[in-house]
């Protein structure tokens, strides 16, 4: 019998693919050396942080020997980083936006975990559009919630509108959305956004409760060919955004996140005081000290995105030589194609054999596709663009 939960042990038996994938590539590096095999089954941005961010390391360096340089904060962050913060947010987000409509946190997990502890009863529900970001569902159980998938338009993985429609019950709390998204690289539209706020309106009123609408937008700066990132605070007053620094400034170790609600919601009060309350009881109790201090010098700065527009561009000219059927992505760092045969795991296998790592899209509430991260060297892509083409030959 497990001295676990039984939660846990379940599953720790049914481990992640992205966790099995990394396992076998540890294997297969240790067998044919890190430059013959080709991982593209992580999602740990590669590219260095801004010089602002060192920069911002050695600023606050030089007040590190005084004290309370690393002591508590109040546990939604520094007074003076959400100020920042709240700026920042104002242009990116295109809303007015104060210090006390903005919270810090750990990452945008950790945020998104405060929020769904903040708004969560035993047994009510979050939807989100398959394809997901598979830790979606654990962190809803965490609250003793759970995730309901909803399937977006297989040809184009818009979300399905209608589908979602028809999801929506008496149990449902949080409605999540991920743009551009993890793993299809797709962002949605403003005229896909304006219609979900208005089912939400809608939906709101039939159950006489607001259902919360969380748009997860770590990817937010990384949009090709000028597409818009349309906000979804405007459209409607219980949007809430949770993002991070953790891909713009390449700092995902450092645990910066926040949570920026829409500049209409009532009860923005009432919110932030149980954001505050949920980050220190779940144990995060605050932001990090220099994760702070990180944001603050290094706001106006970002990754060079030329170099992640390059590998995208390289990744589908080896998938279009190869002959696999994929969608460019608009946005983010991954690519989805099908599977060619239709089996997702056996043709991730059949990658294996090429010393090439993907994620099958099963990890992802989506079968029948694979995932594959460009947070790699450009050469990585265009050295595996023979085991591309001789895994698809084998199985296609
Ligand atoms: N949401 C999505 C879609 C992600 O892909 C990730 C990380 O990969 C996260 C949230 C978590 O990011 P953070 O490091 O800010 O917790």
């Amino acid at each position: 019998m497990s001295i676990l939960s039984h939660s846990v042990a379940g599953y720790l038996d049914h481990a992640s693919w992205i966790r099995r994938m990394f396992e076998a590539g540890g294997q297969l590096k240790a067998r044919y050396g890190a430059d013959n095999v080709y991982d593209f089954s992580l999602g740990n941005p590669d590219l260095p942080a801004p010089s602002a961010v060192a920069h911002g390391l050695r600023a606050f360096a030089a007040h590190a020997g005084e004290p309370f340089a690393f002591g508590y904060m109040p546990n939604g962050g520094f007074a003076w980083a959400r100020e920042k913060l709240a700026a920042h947010l104002s242009k990116e987000q295109g809303v007015p936006l104060k210090a006390d409509q903005v919270i810090l946190g750990c990452g945008a997990a950790g945020v998104l975990n405060a929020f769904l502890r903040a708004v969560i009863d035993p047994g009510e529900e979050m939807l989100a559009f398959a394809p997901y970001f598979v830790e979606y569902g654990f962190y809803v159980a965490n609250h003793g919630g759970s995730l309901r998938a909803v399937m977006s338009h297989k040809d184009d993985f818009r979300p399905d509108l209608a589908a979602l429609e028809a999801a929506i019950g008496p149990k449902t709390r949080v409605v999540l959305i991920n743009s551009p998204n993890n793993p299809t690289g797709v962002i949605y539209s403003r005229e896909d956004l304006t219609a979900l706020a208005e089912l939400l309106e809608n939906k709101s009123q039939e159950y006489g409760r607001p259902i919360w609408l969380v748009a997860d937008e770590p990817y937010r700066f990384l949009a090709y060919d000028g597409v818009e990132v349309p906000s979804v605070l405007p459209l409607y007053p219980y949007a809430v955004v949770v993002s991070s620094f953790s891909k713009c400034l390449s700092l995902p170790g450092e645990r910066v996140g926040y949570a920026a609600v829409s500049p209409r919601l009532p009860e923005a009060e009432e919110l932030m005081a149980g954001l505050t309350l949920t980050n220190r009881i779940l144990g995060f109790v605050n932001p990090p000290v220099v994760g702070q201090h990180l944001m603050a010098a290094a706001l106006d700065s970002q990754v060079d995105l030329a170099v992640y527009a390059a590998r995208r561009k390289a990744m589908a000219q080896v998938l279009t030589e190869a002959g696999y059927d994929f969608l460019m992505p608009a946005g983010a760092f991954y690519f989805f194609p099908k599977a060619p045969g239709g089996d997702d795991v056996a043709f991730v296998n059949a990658l294996v054999e090429e010393r090439v790592l993907a994620v099958p899209g099963s990890g992802f509430g989506c079968p029948g596709y694979f995932r594959l991260a460009f947070c790699v060297d450009e050469g990585v892509i265009r050295n595996a663009a023979e085991g591309f083409a001789r895994a698809l030959a084998r199985i296609g």
